[in-house]
């Protein structure tokens, strides 16, 4: 079809996949004919309901700690996207802090006044590779926004120094930090953050709303072998990851999972007559409206229950380790050719980034290779591998790497993405679609392959 992206090709390898099913399809297809705004419990407890359930039984199935199940004080909630959850974070975080800090003042002029200038100072934090919804959100938000460095020498994930030392930069101003998402598997090469530091560190920042973002990654957790990065997240204070990437459900379903569901309702409870009735009156039943921006809610958590359902824990494990030993195997491949290709991360839950290595230069200035370069061909471009050999040389790689990028997606039979870390242009290969194959990886990897052979010999030549 003209016009469209096919998604579910095997052949799409680009940004995160957006995975779809049947029973994922069938679920959709049911709350589209159903159709209702279920904005309150009583407009279609039916709605209310299956979604407490199944957030419940993700929650167990992710091994997600006890806080964030409805039984306690959290629970989880469906929104659209990884995006709509964060705003919904952020806002709710810039909120508790203001409440902490004023809620004992009596209403009035002055109280408003003091609130002003306090969420003036307000800063939300993300990892210089969080993904770009946590500015958006601030933005939103009306706050501050201030990237925690991640560079390469930590595999690009925040550390919990780095995070101690930009938020002890920021109250030194008179800033006061509110809210860091910490990223579990970041958009450009799947970096985590260091959670069981920042675990640590989030004991001596109580007003710090801390947010896991988990958008792609977090449907590895289905699986025991991940799960150690799940006691973590009892220290913090609320988690999401899309269930429309990687398990299987149509797009959109974003799981959000709170640690204390009043965090929320203490922000988002607004009842005017029109939306009161007995049962939100006697407390007795939730209302996910008070738990989220907008009123109106899709009956999402269908597709969820049909999804579950029907792959059940071992069919979504078995899914999942066949894209993760994917990645590993085009990893292999991409190792295989140390000569054409540098690996930059991975595989990490099915994506490798790379970067192909540039020609030597026309005037080399010695051929010894520095001892901790990968790239053989480093060894042209200094001796001692000066910072200008080294500029020079990025500079010339992010070249031919950009020109073999655009050759291959040009071409038009893989669909790849590109991006910039630290200054370093990589390719991302991505293994995690749903019709994902060996072949298919070998395929693209010899593709990359030629391309890059073609563009560094003309370079050469
Ligand atoms: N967070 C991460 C880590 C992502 O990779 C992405 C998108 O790929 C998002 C958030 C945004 O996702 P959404 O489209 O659900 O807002």
């Amino acid at each position: 079809m003209p016009g469209l992206t096919h998604w579910q090709s095997p052949k799409y390898m680009a940004f995160f996949p957006c995975n779809s099913s049947f029973p994922g399809m069938l679920g959709e297809m049911y709350s589209g004919a159903f159709n209702a705004a279920a904005f309150n419990w009583i407009c279609s407890p039916a709605v209310t309901e299956l979604e407490t359930v199944v957030m419940d039984w993700v929650a167990k199935l992710l091994n997600l700690p006890e806080c964030y199940l409805s039984a306690g004080e959290g629970g989880g909630i469906i929104q659209g996207t990884a995006s709509e959850v964060v705003v919904t974070a952020v806002v709710a975080a810039r909120e508790r802090i203001l409440r902490r800090r004023y809620g004992h003042l009596p209403e009035g002029e002055e109280k408003m006044d003091m609130m002003a200038v306090a969420r003036g100072k307000l800063v939300a934090l993300g990892s210089e590779h969080a993904h770009s919804s946590t500015q958006k959100a601030a933005m939103i938000a009306g706050t501050r926004y201030r990237s925690v460095p991640a560079p390469q020498s930590t595999n690009f994930a925040v550390t919990a120094s780095a995070l101690r030392h930009t938020i002890s930069e920021l109250q030194a101003k008179g800033l006061e930090p509110f809210y860091f998402t910490a990223t579990l598997g970041s958009t450009a090469t799947c970096a985590i953050d260091a959670l069981s530091d920042i675990a640590d560190l989030a004991k001596e920042y109580p007003d710090l709303w801390i947010h896991v973002d988990a958008a792609y990654a977090g449907s590895a957790l289905v699986c025991p072998e991940y799960q150690h990065l799940c006691p973590p997240l009892a220290a913090f204070d609320s988690f999401n990851f899309n269930m429309h990437k990687w398990l299987l459900v149509n797009f959109d379903c974003s799981a959000f999972f709170i640690k204390r569901r009043r965090d929320l309702t203490d922000t988002y409870t607004l009842t005017p007559t029109y939306l009161r009735n007995e049962f939100t009156d006697q407390g007795l039943v939730t209302d996910y409206r008070d738990w989220q921006i907008p009123l109106g809610r899709r009956f999402r958590s269908l597709k969820v229950w049909f999804v579950l359902r029907t792959y059940g824990v071992k069919g979504l494990r078995a899914f999942l380790r066949k894209h993760i030993t994917l990645g590993e195997s085009f990893h292999a491949l991409v190792e295989s050719r140390k000569d054409i290709f540098t690996v930059v991360t991975g595989p990490a839950f099915g994506l490798t980034t790379f970067h192909v290595n540039p020609p030597p230069p026309a005037t080399p200035s010695s051929p010894s290779v520095p001892a901790n370069r990968p790239d053989p061909r480093h060894g042209a471009y200094a001796n001692d591998f000066t910072q200008d050999a080294e500029a020079r040389y990025r500079e010339d790689a992010n070249q031919v790497t950009k020109a073999v990028f655009e050759r291959v997606n040009s071409e038009g039979e893989f669909f790849l993405t590109p991006t910039v870390v630290s200054g370093i242009y990589i390719i991302r290969v991505v293994s995690a679609t749903l019709n994902a194959e060996e072949k298919w990886l070998k395929r693209v990897f010899d593709v990359l392959v030629k391309a890059a052979e073609e563009i560094t010999k003309a370079k050469e030549g």
